[in-house]
């Protein structure tokens, strides 16, 4: 394929690329936690604060108009961005965690009631499961996983069983934050659909890595992160088909989400305000959307290519080491490589190799369900942005090497 620019042109827009750590160059492949920012979401915070700063929605003055516009202007890079059929149905939020809260808490208010079931599935971070945890406790309804096989795939031809006609909502990643695996939701959204059961999709690991199109998938819901997606911290977004926003009640009350208050009654503003109460994260959203403008110049399809590259060179390269297990084997993968050694613990191999400027992620990744069913207190997780190399992969299978020598 022809990519416009070379990967080492395409990450001097990222600044913290060049830093040392510890003396070496970074090797940051812990992207599946955040990604790095470059430089052009970066001089689109700055140039908020030093030129633009002001409150949006409620002034008449010239600030708070150009702010607001702007803040709108990101909305609609986001609706253009996830094929949306109206900004309306782009609700701002602080990220995947507080889209999904937000949507769990409405949609039990309006939907659940004792002895309905909401499905997860075995492979959820712990913002996809706690959440309706919390909210079935509340209702009296009950929580059900869709389970997974040791290749880390879900056991998709379990789903049509396990809904049941009080089954209400089925709220599944698109992609494993720890497994890398990227699952069939078409395939959920219709076999939901079929039943009337609507469907969450978590977003949060996908939203930088693949096309999204909500229309074209019929999705209900859609939650993700803006700083996995090079954006700042603090920004997300939760779609919704708005006709359905259009029925759950607001999450949180206060300033901007209201048409009129009174001590005796209070009437709710329309969408997306209903659902964003408070000053929100302004710079936020227009750093997600300096980020879409951003991975729209790179274009998915360089992006797609990059990291296939990279999950196939690190996949072989990894495995030429002693004892080493890949946890996540399924047979469609993101360039997310979960890994572990049964004689030596994963934290002691990730403090040895940030020794050497690699920054990876050790532990439970937030999903210690999965943990429970891998019998392993956690993995060395290496997660890829386009931006990385084969000489980082090469860097991190020698210094995993190294580690391994001091530690056996
Ligand atoms: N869902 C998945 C699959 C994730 O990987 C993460 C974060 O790692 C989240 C949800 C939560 O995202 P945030 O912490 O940005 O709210």
């Amino acid at each position: 394929m022809i990519m416009t620019r070379t990967i080492e042109d395409i990450r001097e827009d990222f600044p913290i690329l060049s830093r040392k750590i510890k003396g070496k160059d970074l090797v940051y492949l812990d992207n599946g936690a955040t990604t790095q920012k470059p430089l052009q979401v970066i001089r689109a915070v700055e140039e908020f604060y030093r030129n633009e700063n002001s409150n949006i929605h409620r002034g008449v003055h010239t600030l708070s108009q150009e702010a607001t516009t702007k803040y709108e202007k990101a909305r609609e890079l986001t609706r253009d961005f996830i094929g949306a059929k109206n900004s309306n149905e782009i609700i701002f939020t602080k990220g995947t965690t507080d889209s999904i809260n937000l949507l769990a808490n409405s949609f039990a208010k309006q939907f659940l009631k004792k002895g309905d079931e909401v499905i997860v599935s075995a492979m959820e971070h712990h913002s996809n499961i706690v959440p309706w945890q919390m909210v079935c406790e509340e209702r009296g309804a009950n929580l059900k996983v869709l389970p997974i096989n040791k290749k880390g795939e879900l056991l998709i031809e379990e789903l049509e069983s396990l809904i049941s006609p009080n089954t209400k909502i089925i709220a599944v990643n698109h992609i494993s934050n720890t497994l890398g695996t990227i699952n069939p939701i078409e395939r959920i959204i219709s076999i939901a659909h079929k039943h009337n059961v609507k469907v969450l999709i978590d977003a949060a690991q996908s939203i930088a890595h693949t096309p999204i199109n909500v229309q074209e998938l019929d999705v209900d819901f859609l939650a993700f992160s803006g700083h996995k997606m090079f954006a700042p911290t603090g920004v997300g977004v939760l779609y919704g088909k708005e006709e359905l926003l259009n029925e759950l009640p607001p999450y949180q009350g206060g300033g901007d989400m209201i048409k009129e208050v009174t001590f005796e009654k209070t009437t709710y503003n329309c969408l997306p305000h209903k659902f964003e109460a408070g000053t929100p994260n302004i710079v936020g959203g227009i750093g997600l959307g300096e980020a879409i403008k951003y991975i729209r110049s790179v274009g998915f399809e360089t992006i797609e290519h990059q990291e296939k590259e990279l999950l196939e060179y690190a996949t072989q390269e990894l495995l030429t080491i002693e004892g080493l297990r890949i946890i996540g084997t399924a047979e469609h993968k993101t360039s997310v490589i979960s890994f572990v050694f049964d004689d030596v613990h994963p934290f002691d191999v990730g403090t040895i190799i940030d020794q050497l400027g690699i920054a990876v992620r050790t532990g439970h990744h937030c999903t210690q369900p999965l943990m429970q069913f891998f019998e392993i207190p956690g993995t060395i997780r290496a997660s890829f942005a386009f931006y990385n190399t084969k000489e980082e992969v090469d860097k991190l299978v020698n210094g995993v090497n190294r580690a391994l020598r001091m530690l056996r």
